[in-house]
């Protein structure tokens, strides 16, 4: 097919596809514990679906132990081509504060050429994106394609991993797409190149046997909440810089977001600085960040006068590339203990660990996409890291080391992923598809495999 085709024949499925899409996102696909199961799995047989509609003659849900089923599809690669495995996710994040959304979550609603609701943009966009892009082809792929669509991403998405290294022929590819990432802006391409990993704890300061009257022993008893604060504040310094010992503040090659789109993307209040130093790209993409992400303190409405004998807190750390996520937490651990006041009992657990990810410099998947992106959005892509983690990401890098991995998708900077209104651009998710099938058709020819 030529470049031409391709383009026509993505935009001749979009609409369709954009039927398609407001029938997934209809479905509350909570992978979460204390969430009915039937919609996930209601979501999991309309993505087999959509995967056995795009062409690839084997399509099933696999089973992944303890959690949803993924959908796994493969069309065997023409004789000496290369294959390309299409990663996204079915499930998505709760709708949080109802009061915050302006249409309904799970009524996908199309306003001014966004289709607003839950997991519009993140991952069902993903799905979409893959399946317009193969429908292109009505299943003469130019290259052998795998298509995996994970059921439980969002929360602990630790399962995939496991059964990745299980059944390591099963996804083994030249090249890898993951689409659930997206541009700074809309229409602005950009492949993500690194992620930060993760790394959480909860903390918990003991000082008492038990509340005491604030008036009787206030002034005196050693109050848990008070030490806790003061070991939390001393985290970063008035700058905003962390204070903790071994997390230096790394560089990103490339551009970051200016600081107005940044504070308007963020919605920083008028009068409030940023916190922290360096470019925003070093501090976003390239450094460390530590957020205090839950208290276990008496709420103001239920406040009584007392000097409290214990305290929790829920510590997030955000960890760049070049970091170990493990050596990271030990390093915030023990610099909690050392600033610890008035020798309180201090003790650690729930901890969790996530490595982050840096792509290659590029290789010849890499070059195809770029002409691809090049040709679907007018301009070359440039490279952006990314503040969340995929944690599967890494699991495929160790399995399949030879393998390149492009990050690239339809949630740009204002769809408003795992928040209220969260939405989709349809004009991007044409554009990336529309990227994603030229890409398929790039990696095939003999440029893209230096013949
Ligand atoms: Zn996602």
């Amino acid at each position: 097919m030529t470049p031409d085709q391709i383009e026509s024949a993505v935009a001749a499925a979009m609409p369709r596809a954009i039927e398609e899409l407001k029938r997934l996102a209809a479905i509350p696909s909570v992978a979460f514990p204390g969430h009915p199961e039937e919609p996930v799995l209601a979501a999991a047989a309309v993505t087999e679906e959509l995967v056995r509609s795009a062409g690839l003659p084997h399509v099933q849900q696999v089973a992944v132990e303890g959690s949803f089923p993924a959908i796994y599809g493969e069309a065997p690669p023409p004789p000496g081509a290369p294959t390309v495995l299409l990663y996204a996710h079915y499930d998505v994040q709760p709708a949080g504060d109802l009061a915050a959304w302006r249409t309904p979550p799970f009524e996908p609603t199309l306003i001014d050429g966004k289709l607003y609701g839950r997991g519009c943009a993140d991952d069902k966009s993903g799905i979409i994106s893959h399946i317009a892009a193969l429908r292109a082809f009505q299943g003469r792929f130019p290259v052998g394609i795998k298509v995996i669509i994970e059921g439980q991403e969002e929360y602990a998405g630790e399962r995939l991993e496991a059964f990745v290294e299980r059944n390591p022929e099963l996804l083994r590819a030249d090249a890898i797409v993951v689409a659930d990432t997206g541009n700074p802006r809309v229409g602005d391409p950009a492949v993500t190149t690194s992620l930060r990993g993760m790394a959480a704890f909860t903390i918990e300061v003991r000082t008492l046997r038990e509340a005491v009257h604030s008036g009787s022993f206030g002034g005196a008893a050693p109050d848990a909440l008070a030490a806790l604060m003061r070991m939390l504040t001393a985290l970063h310094d008035e700058n905003g810089d962390i204070r903790v010992p071994g997390l230096p503040r790394g560089s990103f090659l490339g551009q970051g977001p200016s600081e107005e789109e940044f504070r308007k993307t963020a919605g920083v209040a008028d009068g409030v600085s940023l916190v922290g130093s360096g470019s925003l790209a070093d501090r976003l993409w390239a450094s460390y960040a530590i957020t205090v992400t839950g208290l276990d303190v008496p709420t103001v409405s239920g406040a009584v006068n007392a000097v409290q004998p214990a305290a929790r807190a829920r510590v997030t750390v955000r960890v760049p590339p070049s970091g170990d996520p493990k050596t990271t937490v030990n390093a915030v651990v023990e610099f909690l203990r050392q600033v610890a006041p008035w020798g309180v009992q201090v003790s650690f657990d729930d901890f969790t660990v996530g490595s982050g990810f840096q792509a290659d410099s590029g290789g010849k998947a890499r070059s195809a996409l770029n002409r691809a992106m090049e040709r679907a959005f007018g301009r070359p892509p440039r490279d952006v890291g990314a503040g969340g983690s995929i944690p599967l990401v890494n699991t495929l890098l160790k399995q399949y080391p030879a393998a390149e991995i492009l990050l690239f998708g339809a949630e740009d900077e204002d769809a408003a992923i795992h928040a209220p209104n969260e939405r989709v651009d349809l004009d991007e998710l044409r554009r990336v598809a529309t990227a994603e099938a030229l890409f398929l058709q790039e990696l095939s020819l003999p440029s893209a495999l230096g013949v």
